[in-house]
This record gives structure tokens, sequence and C-alpha cells, in this order.
């Protein structure tokens, strides 16, 4: 009998069956599909690809503005997407030899619950003392009349030898965005649709705003408070009608981009385990990662919430932990957001909307990009740090970041509030000149009303 097994190898996955090895148990994980999951074959890594050559391309187009005059020849689909597989494709077969090297069993099938402490794969029970449920999400199309014909998704762009001439991306999520960036950088024409008055609505609304802007700026047309009611197929293209408030437009595109992530919860034998949904459909985990039945935890998109891979392989961590012994909970409020646009979009913590919401008392501090020497060496002006902190005892809160590297900086702020520091502390560090580093700074320094480089209040 294993001490653990983990259903599904994906992000989640695969971090907690090695976790739960280095804790010295006997493990197997159990892979219906590709070791890797979304992440690695269908997502993170794959469009993460894709949006370099993106850049690349945006880089040698806006190339005159540093005295560099180059044309782009051609661009090669094919090799785009002979390095995104070669890119999944590596890091697959790292986590196989890593899972061989901890000495985790993988079982190939797919595995659902005969009982609450026995799973079956393909006609053969696995008892096991603890059950880790990995087992992801999966895209949901919405049920909009004639749209089903009309349907471009993710997996498809992935693998496109060219772009739509046009596309009406209906959503207003993380992928979606990413998504509009990708089609309108290869030369679609991009409508974005969110019946939200900005896209990103689970943001602080100020990043919303901004990534609204750019969006637009780049000539992805942004269209809010507008729900898609019908998609009707005319000769080589689709009209989709848009309803908004006040009035209605349509709009012709070659296909439209929808769906929504929703967790994968079925065929698992959820009940016979006595494992509990949410009202959302996804799997009822306490502060510790465990499900309603207590010899199970479940980690990762499955759980719902931030539906994103370091939520996923650090839920893991703790759950492995967790079942092997700890009881320590899981910091939820310290999950970080991502979005890969131009520019790109981060996250952690409260917005000011939420803080407000919870009649705490805050300040707000605010850096732009557009003062940061490295940005404007760049030319990469475009956005801004704004940090949500107590207005008595200096507790972050949240910070929010739309602008280049916005991704990597974020981890600053993760780093910062998981030491429980203060903006005058953060206010009062020091960073390398020049780095967009130092804006997060001079944000804290904002929030303690001694910002060096901003006009006097
Ligand atoms: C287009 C796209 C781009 C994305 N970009 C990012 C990004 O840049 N950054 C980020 O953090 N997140 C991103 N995400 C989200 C990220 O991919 C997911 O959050 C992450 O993959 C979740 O990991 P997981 O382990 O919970 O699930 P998954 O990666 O979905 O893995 C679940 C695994 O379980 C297997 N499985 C399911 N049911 C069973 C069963 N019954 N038996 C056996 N095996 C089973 C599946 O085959 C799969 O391999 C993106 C997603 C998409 C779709």
């Amino acid at each position: 009998m294993h001490d653990v097994i983990v259903i599904g190898g994906g992000a989640g996955g695969y971090a907690a069956a090695i976790r739960a090895a280095q804790l010295g148990a006997n493990v197997a994980v159990v892979e219906k599909d590709q070791l890797g999951g979304v992440c690695v074959n269908r997502g993170c890594i794959p469009v993460k690809s894709w949006l370099k050559a993106a850049e690349t391309l945006r880089r040698v187009q806006g190339g005159e503005a540093f005295g560099i005059q180059a044309a782009v020849k051609k661009i090669d689909f094919k090799t785009i997407i002979e390095n995104k597989n070669s890119c999944s494709e590596k890091i697959r077969l790292g986590m196989e030899g890593l899972l061989q090297n901890n000495g985790i069993e993988v079982i190939r099938g797919h595995a659902a619950f005969k009982n609450p402490a026995e799973i079956e794969v393909d006609g053969k029970s696995y008892p096991a003392k603890k059950f880790v449920i990995a087992s992801g999400g999966h895209s949901e199309v919405p049920d909009i009349k004639g749209l089903s014909k009309a349907l471009l998704t993710t997996d498809e762009i992935l693998d496109m030898q060219q772009v739509p001439a046009s596309v009406l991306v209906y959503g207003d999520q993380t992928i979606d965005v990413e998504m509009a960036t990708l089609l309108n950088a290869f030369g679609s024409k991009v409508y974005l649709a969110t019946e939200n008055r900005h896209v990103l609505p689970h943001e602080d609304q100020d990043s919303g705003q901004r990534l609204g802007q750019a969006l637009n700026n780049d000539g992805i047309e942004v269209i809010t408070r507008s729900s898609l009611a019908s998609v009707k197929a005319s000769k080589k293209e689709f009209s989709c009608e848009l309803a908004g408030k006040k009035k209605s437009r349509t709009v012709k595109v070659e296909r439209v981009l929808a769906g929504i992530r929703k967790p994968n919860t079925d065929d698992l034998g959820l009940a016979l385990a006595g494992i509990q949904l949410n009202e959302d459909g996804a799997i009822r985990v306490d502060e510790y990662l465990s499900t309603t039945n207590r010899v199970v935890y479940a980690i990762g998109d499955v759980t719902g919430g931030t539906m994103q891979s370091h939520a996923a392989s650090s839920m893991a961590l703790k759950a492995s932990e967790n079942a092997l012994g700890k009881r320590e909970k899981f910091a939820f409020d310290l999950i970080p957001r991502g979005t890969w646009t131009f520019p790109e979009v981060a996250s952690v913590g409260l917005t000011e909307e939420q803080a407000e919401n919870q009649d705490l008392d805050i300040d707000v501090g605010y850096f732009p990009y557009s003062i940061n020497g490295y940005a404007i060496a760049r030319n990469e002006t475009f956005g801004a740090v704004k940090i949500v902190t107590d207005s008595e005892y200096r507790i972050i809160y949240g910070v929010h970041i739309v602008g280049p590297h916005a991704t990597e900086l974020i981890g600053e702020a993760v780093l910062a509030m998981q030491l429980e520091y203060t903006t005058d502390e953060l206010a009062a560090s020091m960073r390398i000149h020049p780095t967009f580093s130092e804006a997060v700074v001079d944000a804290a320094r904002d929030a303690e009303k001694w910002a060096l480089y901003l006009p006097k209040k």
C-alpha cells in the first residue's frame, strides 16, 4: 500500500508527489494524459514561448526609437511551434526524470475513488493511507446561440500556422487578455468584450483600467459592459451581437474565443469518497487543504480560487506536509496573480476596493513607471506600482503592478508581506539603480508620504 497517491501529474500533483517523497513517503502519481498537465503542455509554458516570439516581433517593429532600422521579412509559424513544443518536452522529460529520481511510481490511467480510502485505475485497485487530488481544470464554453461553430480554443491558437484575420475574445480573465495580446501582436484584428467595467475584474480597478488602456493603445478594441447575445454565420465571417446596458453592437469576425476555467471534478468518484464540492463546483478544502474526507487533500485548479500554476505547486507542498503529519495553514492571502500582457500585470493581497469594503483604514502609495530611470532609458514607461497599506501600523495589505516585469517584481511584495514587512521598512530599503525594482521602493515611499521623485502633495 502507498503512503500517498496523487491524482494528476500537473503542476500541483508533480510538486505534491516530490514533496511527499522527500519526506520519506512511498508515493505514486496517477496521470491519464501527459505529465506536466495544462501548465507545461497547453498553458503557461507554451503561451510564454509564443509571447516571447510576439515580444521579439514588437522589439523589431519598435527598433526605430533606438535607431535600429530593421524589417520583419517573414513570420515562420512552424519554427515558433517547434520551439514551443521543444520547451514543453524539455520540461516534461525533466519531470519524468525527477519523479524517477525520487522513487515515485507513475501509474498511467484514469483514477476514480471506489470508496473513501481506495482508488481504481483501469480496473485495478490502489488503496493508500493518504490521497492528494490535483486533477486540474478545463475550459467550459458558455452556452451562447451559434457560438460553437465560430469557437477558437487556446489549444488551436498554440498550434496555429497563421492568425485568423479577426477574432472576438469574449472574456476578461488572464487567459483571455493574454490570447488577445498574442493574436493582436501577430496581426489579427482583435475585439475584446467583457461584461464588466474593466478587464481583469479580480484585480485592483486601477490595474484593470490601466491594462484596458494599454490594450486599446495597442489596437485591441476593448468593449466593456457588453454580453455576447448571439453568433450568426454569414458568408465568411460570424456576426456577433454584443448587448450593452443601453445599446447593442455587432462585430464581424472570423473566429470567437470564449471559455471559462472550471475545476475537473467529474468521474473522480468524489461522492463515493465523501468529498464535497463548493457552490462553484470546486472541491471544498479547509485552511489545511484537507477535503471533507480527512485522508484526502486537494490542491490547484480543482479547488478553484486563483487557478494559476504557482498556487497549485505551493498548495502541493503544504498538502503533502500536512498529509504526512504537519498541521499548518496554507496562506491563501499570499497567492500572487500574474498576467503576461504588454505590459504585464501582477498583484498580491487586497485591492484598494477590497480593503475599503472590509472597513480597513488604508493609505495608498503610487509610483509611475514614467519617472523610473530604467523605464525611461528602455522606453517602457507605461505602468505604475500601487501599494495599499494600513494607515496606522503600515502593514502591507496589497501590491498591484502594471508594467514591464511586473510578474517578476511582485515577488518582492510577496516576500515583504510574508515577512510582515511594513511600508516604512520597505521605503527605507535599497535597490540597484537603474532598475524597475526601484519603483516598488518609491511606491512605498509615496505611501509613507516622502516620495523623493514625485512632486510635493
Ligand atoms: C492557456 C493557458 C495559459 C496559462 N498560463 C498560466 C501562466 O502563465 N501562469 C500560471 O500560473 N498559470 C497559467 N495557467 C493556469 C495553469 O495552467 C493551471 O493553474 C495549472 O496547470 C494548474 O495545475 P494543476 O496541477 O492544478 O492542474 P493541471 O495542470 O490541469 O493538471 C491536472 C492533471 O491531472 C490529470 N488528471 C485529471 N483527472 C485525472 C484522473 N481522474 N486521473 C488521472 N489523471 C487525471 C490531467 O490529465 C492533468 O495532467 C494557464 C492556463 C491556460 C489554459
